[in-house]
């Protein structure tokens, strides 16, 4: 495709204006949008306002003037569209690997008559770990399989299973319903990880028949370096599980400063200390970016991003790449990877020309498509630059070949 065929795209594009939503670099091609969500234009200047009026003049009266202590709960509801859950069973709190850790270790608890935890072999680290340290917490032994052995691994002795919707290195999406279905047979609980799901395809979690999952705010919900995560517990289910991290703000009547804990009702019993009001601030900047965006259009717009990217990539470096994503979109989430023996140089050469995707080891280069701001045209240079930098072996210096601490 052409860059003029490709800016018709744009201009035809029925989600190009919330392009305008985000603040990028001219001159750079930013593929990385499942990493580091992009800076939203209403970001500074919110965060302005709660730091310098809020926190600033209003100081401590604002946990009531300005409603910080129901930010958790507020700024999670704006998550219910995106996610398909009711707002009442979402919740903002701490980090995707603490949130993991919560849920996960209520979901054992609920089910403590049983001894394993199933995850996914290759899974990302941090729900391994957790998984890990949870086993060993309870004395439960971590049973890892292969993907296709999933759904076959389930038994009556599975007490909870832990899953990536999509992965993070193939981009390959696992189909909720069926995982939700046979858990239920068995009545073991399922944990979903959204990280690279939530923001950037259709995710609906009540028809799905998910009960527990977790996200990542700071990846397509563009809420910031480090932003707090998000949790999803079915309301049916919220009666009967206890958080393993107790806190004073997952009691009752926190401020009745008794001895005894009592944990609140519904989603909230899952908060554990007090909430960080300035991340919250640009989460809830992060996730107004979706306002007025119907998911179905959102996912459809990833889907034509990455199919152009995979025939732009394939047409222009033929077999010097392999395609280590599935090839049907409807199997794959919004990023895309490709194998290449020196994957970190290319990654990196790519960079230098302002082409930002990301490297995973051992031979992995990922792009992604975030759909609210990402363009047909950005698609096609980045095509271009890829082919360049293969035909000229441009990655094959070791400034571009030594690696840096964070990849
Ligand atoms: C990014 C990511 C996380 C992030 O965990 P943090 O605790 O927020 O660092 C967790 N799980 C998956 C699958 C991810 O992709």
């Amino acid at each position: 495709m052409t860059i003029n065929e490709a800016l018709a795209l744009d201009a035809a594009d029925p989600l190009a204006f919330a392009r305008q939503r985000f603040r990028l670099p001219d001159a750079t091609v930013y593929l990385d949008g499942n990493s580091l969500g992009a800076l939203p234009v209403a970001s500074p200047q919110l965060l302005a306002d709660v730091v310098e009026q809020q926190w600033g003049d209003d100081l401590i009266a604002s946990w009531n003037r300005h409603g910080w202590i129901d930010w958790p709960t507020r700024v999670a509801a704006r998550l219910a569209p995106i996610v398909g859950a009711r707002p009442e069973e979402l919740l903002i709190a701490d980090s995707t690997s603490v949130s993991l850790f919560k849920l996960l270790g209520a979901a054992v608890a609920a089910r403590h008559e049983r001894n394993t935890l199933l995850v996914q072999r290759r899974d990302f680290p941090t729900d391994l770990y957790v998984a890990q340290g949870l086993a060993d917490l309870r004395g439960l032994k971590v049973r890892a399989v292969e993907p296709d052995e999933l759904l076959g691994a389930i038994n009556e002795d599975t007490a909870a299973v832990l899953l990536s919707h999509v992965d993070y290195r193939s981009g390959s999406v696992r189909d909720m319903r069926s995982v939700n279905a046979a858990a239920k047979a068995a009545d073991a609980l399922v944990v979903w990880d959204l990280s690279h799901s939530a923001g950037a395809i259709e995710v609906d979690l009540t028809s799905a028949g998910a009960e527990l999952a977790v996200g990542c705010g700071y990846k397509y919900l563009n809420g910031g370096p480090g932003a707090p995560a998000f949790l999803f517990v079915a309301r049916h289910l919220q009666s009967q599980l206890q958080s393993p991290l107790q806190g004073w703000m997952g009691h009752a009547e926190p401020f009745a400063f008794v001895d005894e804990y009592r944990p609140a009702d519904g989603i909230a019993k899952f908060l554990t200390g007090t909430p960080s009001i300035l991340a919250l601030a640009a989460l809830d900047a992060g996730l107004a970016t979706f306002e007025g965006i119907a998911m179905a259009d959102l996912a459809a717009k990833s889907r034509a991003l990455s199919q152009l990217f995979i025939g732009e990539i394939e047409a222009r470096c033929g077999d010097q790449v392999r395609l280590a994503s599935p090839r049907d979109p409807s199997l794959r989430g919004s990023h895309v990877v490709f194998a290449h023996p020196d994957g970190y140089g290319v990654i990196q050469a790519l960079i230098a020309r302002g082409i930002i995707g990301d490297f995973r080891a051992p031979d992995l280069m990922r792009f992604g498509f975030a759909p609210l701001y990402n363009q047909f045209a950005e698609v096609v240079r980045a095509g271009e630059a890829l082919a360049d930098v293969l035909r000229t072996r441009e990655w094959d210096q070791p400034r571009f070949t030594t690696r840096s601490k964070v990849t």
